[in-house]
């Protein structure tokens, strides 16, 4: 074992790793993050983002997590810099659908009356939530964790090993790449792409429930510009935007809200979803090491939304004795 200098080892600098090791650090331990990407090129980075539990899993600890987010998201949005605001927009479906299991969690939230739906929609809800420009959300994250005197490494592991050589405590925030340093073959991509581009003077959000349907819509204004959505392309590893899928993106969104017809592209975001049937927010038994691993990871679609919740259970198995 080397000498060991910090308390607590993060591996990864994305959503999870920034919001995991921002909370240690607020609760009193040494962290260091290791990450092999800076924040900005991590699917982090790619996402729209909206707070949605959006996860092949449900239940009470998705929805505790995700409860325990909003709040520190909504909390957030008193202040612009951080990236976070409280939006207020609707959800559609081209067929008569039941409310979410998390509709009492969020402001406002009612069915959708007359002709408030888009052409060629059924059904829908409107509500607030929490709308997350995400490459500034992270540098805030980066800025908050810095200022307490936490260091970011840029470091990439083979095998966790190396981690767990440093560190009393190791988190394992690395997302899809889990799938190869854990390893951890349930772990999949689900491949996102989006579009980003300037605002015609759009303040609502809009995303249509598709469903498992590999092509997404969705509309989140983040004042200046609008990302839009997307897809959802099981298995796929391809970090290259294609052109066909922007412009099919682009003909989606304008075919819901006619002001984005002829928009112009400013830029495209890729970014992997690192999926898997149920989230790994645990504790790893290695009785042997006397070294505790944690992971966090496998928030598919939800990272942003699971993020503060996830990393609140983290600092509380921290604080804890290992498990026998
Ligand atoms: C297009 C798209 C839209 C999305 N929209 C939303 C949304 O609206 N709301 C929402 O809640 N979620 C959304 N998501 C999902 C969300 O982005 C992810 O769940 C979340 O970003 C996962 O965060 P993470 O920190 O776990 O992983 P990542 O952001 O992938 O970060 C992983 C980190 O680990 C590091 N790493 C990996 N391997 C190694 C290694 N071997 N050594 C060292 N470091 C390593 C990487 O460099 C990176 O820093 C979306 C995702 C996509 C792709």
């Amino acid at each position: 074992m080397t000498s060991r200098l910090v308390d607590a080892l993060v591996v990864g600098s994305g959503v999870s790793g920034l919001t995991t090791a921002v909370s240690l650090r607020e609760a009193g331990f040494e962290v260091r993050i290791w990450t092999a990407e800076p924040p900005a090129r991590t699917t982090s980075a790619a996402a729209g983002a909206i707070w949605d539990p959006y996860l092949p899993e449900s239940g009470d600890r998705v929805l505790e997590w995700s409860r325990r987010t909003l709040r520190e998201l909504q909390l957030l949005a008193a202040d612009p810099a951080t990236g976070v605001r409280m939006v207020t927009g609707i959800e559609a479906s081209r067929q008569p659908v039941e409310p979410p299991t998390w509709a009492h969690l969020v402001p406002g939230f009612r069915r959708c009356v007359g002709d408030e739906l888009p052409d060629g929609f059924a059904d829908g809800f409107h509500y607030t939530a929490p709308l997350v420009d995400m490459p500034v959300y992270l540098d805030y994250l980066v800025k908050r964790f810095q200022s307490m005197g936490g260091v970011i490494e840029r470091r990439r592991i083979s095998s966790l090993a190396e981690a767990t050589a440093e560190a009393p405590l190791v988190v394992n925030c690395t997302g899809i790449g889990a799938r190869s340093v854990v390893p951890d073959e349930e772990l999949r991509p689900i491949r996102g792409q989006l579009v980003v581009v300037a605002n015609p003077g759009i303040d609502e959000f809009f995303w249509e429930e598709t469903g498992s349907s590999p092509a997404l819509t969705y509309i989140f204004p983040h004042g200046p510009t609008v990302v839009l959505g997307g897809t959802a392309e099981d298995g796929s590893w391809e970090l290259e935007p294609s052109l066909d899928t922007a412009h099919a993106i682009l003909a989606r969104c304008a075919g819901v809200d006619t002001r984005l017809r002829g928009a112009t592209i400013l830029a495209h975001r890729v970014g992997l979803r690192p999926t898997r049937s149920t989230v790994r927010c645990e504790e790893e038994l290695r009785p042997e090491s006397g070294v505790r691993l944690v992971h966090n990871y496998g928030h598919g679609g939800a990272g942003v939304t699971l993020s503060w919740g996830c990393a609140s259970e983290i600092v509380s198995k921290a604080a804890l004795p290992p498990p026998e």
